[in-house]
């Protein structure tokens, strides 16, 4: 029988997808990729298929994820990059030997060198992370509101004023939580 484990939280940015396997950072940590395997089912959702993972390559997964966040939490609230953190970034990034391919239909997809290089796929999430915070792209690192969250998120809205990394979770959260402050100070206002 197959373990349960907590699902993924899928976002647009491969990076910052990345950064929300573990979530929930200022309150109750959840770690989304706690086995190798989980780390390979979540590569191969976001199309960095891979065979199989060591725990020595989860331990650097997990290493590039937490360097990705410290440096995205830095460049949202434009505080100086930790040294040992971009470090890290690049290390994952120049190590990777991805190879961008367009497909017939005009899509890119990654190839690996082997289909067991992990070391691959993270080199292809750290140049995200680069992209990124070198500000690369169109969109803006902010933090979560929530404050048992306060992720790092690329914010893409036209207005750059988007508060929470995932609207279905802490937005939503948020949302609940207000309406049942203002239900407290004033109980008709529900009906
Ligand atoms: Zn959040």
């Amino acid at each position: 029988m197959r373990a349960e484990f907590p699902d993924f939280r899928l976002g647009t940015v491969l990076a910052t997808s990345f950064t929300g396997t573990l979530t929930e950072r200022r309150g109750e940590p959840v770690e989304r990729i706690p086995t190798p395997q989980r780390l390979v089912d979540w590569l191969a959702v976001n199309g960095l298929a891979v065979d199989s993972c060591t725990t020595a390559q989860l331990e650097r997964a997990r290493e590039l994820r937490e360097s990705i966040h410290a440096a995205a939490t830095a460049t949202a609230i434009q505080d100086a990059l930790p040294a040992s953190a971009v470090q890290v970034i690049n290390d994952c990034s120049a190590q990777g030997r991805a190879a961008a391919i367009l497909t017939p239909e005009g899509n890119r997809q990654w190839r690996l060198s082997s289909a067991s290089c992990v070391e691959d796929a993270l080199g292809v999430i750290a140049a995200d992370a680069i992209s990124i915070i070198a500000g690369e792209r169109d969109g803006k690192l902010a933090l979560c509101a929530s404050p048992t969250c306060r992720a790092a998120f690329f914010d893409t809205s036209q207005s750059r004023t988007r508060k929470w990394c995932d609207m279905n979770t802490c937005g939503n959260r948020q949302k609940k939580a207000r309406f049942n402050a203002n239900q407290r100070k004033n109980p008709r206002s529900a009906e």
